[in-house]
């Protein structure tokens, strides 16, 4: 399918799918360049395999075909017949097909609704293997599947997908992130720079609008007619609420990454955040009343607040998943604070106070088995963690703090001390009792040789 124009960066993944469309198979040629950055010598790639409806047929090492790689559940790894010295690049290709499950009822199951179908609704999201994270110290990191909430940590990266789909009328339509083309009858090309993954979703019942902030940053919604009722707009007020908190997180955090936001009206609860596209469940678009102070308003904002808090900055969403839940979830409070600020006691009465947040914030996904007492404990928690922060710094402070972790983690994988490492050392004091009230780990700074 030929290389793309732009320079490669350190990673890059090269996709060409063909999706069956009646049969929900999808058949996939993979390419990875994969530049060693660690420092050390590797004698393996890891990757981290998301899914188990996934049937790898061959590896390859350039043209050579690898047989002594093994597929542990989501580990995939590969031997290097000769190390990789740092600085040099590996090619690696993988060819596999991949069975696409049907959207399962319940919370249990929802979430799998980003990859998965419905009846008009094909979910493309975390469909392919990523090079797992190196570091020295935990080597590569190659998370459990968790079926709580996410647990991946991803690099940034950049992505040429190329999709044909098979068996759809010349209604279907493709909802991607980056620079998306249509190059044949039901053929796309999609390019995406500084991503953590590529989501797509396509439908043949997707109708489109869009706008544009100040800022020259494209909102695009996909959604369906049906979640019209009556006079109320659902989809308008979902589409303007994107692109209202755009323009709000641009300018308390950080310039958007991406020249667009598709926001994806999705067959599945709740929403999820992918680079440069979201998903805001179909079910606050139906039962969206006409008002702010709703969950249409509140998920749109959180899910676009995770352009900053997941696919710019990047963090370990399984062990540390407050990196980006808090972040994100607090989002909500400033979203309506700067557009509808007759809702502020609203949203911690509705959001917050009827379910007693308790616990650690700073705890991982795997200590949780239901969802509620991890949001309380990680979202919810975190919100009035962020709040009490905000009280001892100062505005100035706080969203100084926030922009100045942003602008040096922007395109990184962030630990805690990336977090708290950005606020001056004087204010790092001065808040070691919010710390001590909300985290296990509130000594976050402290080197790891003085650790008890
Ligand atoms: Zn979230």
């Amino acid at each position: 399918m030929g290389q793309p124009a732009t320079p490669r960066s350190w990673l890059h993944y090269g996709i060409d799918a063909v999706l069956d469309w009646t049969a929900h198979t999808v058949r996939v040629e993979q390419r990875i360049s994969y530049r060693n950055e660690t420092g050390s010598p590797l004698d393996r790639i890891v990757l981290n395999v998301p899914t188990d409806q996934f049937d790898l047929r061959f590896v390859k090492i350039g043209s050579r075909r690898i047989r002594d790689y093994v597929l542990d559940q989501t580990r995939l790894d590969v031997p290097l017949k000769e190390a990789l010295p740092p600085g040099d690049t590996v090619d690696l290709v993988l060819d596999f097909s991949l069975d696409v499950p049907p959207i399962k009822n319940g919370y249990r199951w929802g979430h799998l609704g980003y990859w998965g179908y419905s009846e008009r609704q094909v979910n493309l999201g975390t469909w392919f293997p990523t090079v797992a994270v190196y570091t020295e110290s935990q080597r590569w990191i190659t998370p459990r599947f968790h079926a709580i909430g996410e647990y991946l940590v991803l690099e940034a990266a950049d992505f040429t997908v190329d999709i044909t789909v098979d068996g759809a009328s010349d209604k279907l339509r493709l909802a991607g992130p980056g620079t998306v083309t249509k190059s044949g009858d039901n053929t796309w090309h999609l390019e995406l720079t500084g991503a953590r993954e590529v989501t797509l979703s396509l439908s043949e019942e997707f109708q489109t609008m869009s706008t544009s902030t100040t800022s020259g940053v494209e909102i695009q919604l996909y959604y369906f007619s049906d979640s019209t009722t009556g006079t109320l707009d659902a989809p308008r007020h979902a589409l303007y609420t994107a692109a209202d908190a755009l323009a709000l997180y641009e300018e308390l955090y950080a310039a958007y990454p991406y020249e667009r936001l598709v926001v994806v009206q999705g067959d599945f609860p709740d929403g999820m955040e992918f680079s440069g596209l979201v998903f805001v469940s179909d079910d606050w678009f139906r039962t969206w009343q006409g008002i702010p102070n709703d969950w249409l308003t509140l998920i749109t904002a959180h899910e676009v607040a995770h352009q900053w808090w997941y696919a710019l900055v990047g963090n370990d969403q399984g062990n540390v998943p407050y990196m980006d839940e808090a972040l994100a979830t607090y989002s909500e409070f400033l979203f309506l604070e700067r557009y509808y600020p007759d809702y502020l006691a609203w949203w911690w009465e509705f959001r917050v106070a009827p379910y007693e947040p308790q616990g650690f914030v700073d705890v991982p996904v795997y200590s949780f088995d239901g969802p509620r007492p991890y949001i309380n404990a990680v979202y919810l928690r975190g919100a009035q963690m962020m709040q009490a922060l905000r009280d001892a710094l100062g505005d100035e402070a706080f969203f100084e703090w926030l922009r100045a972790y942003a602008a040096a983690m922007g395109g990184k994988v962030a630990g805690p001390a990336d977090l708290w490492g950005a606020l001056p050392d004087d204010a790092y004091a001065a808040i070691a009792d919010i710390r001590q009230r909300y985290l296990q780990q509130y000594n976050v700074l402290l080197p790891v040789s003085e650790l008890p």
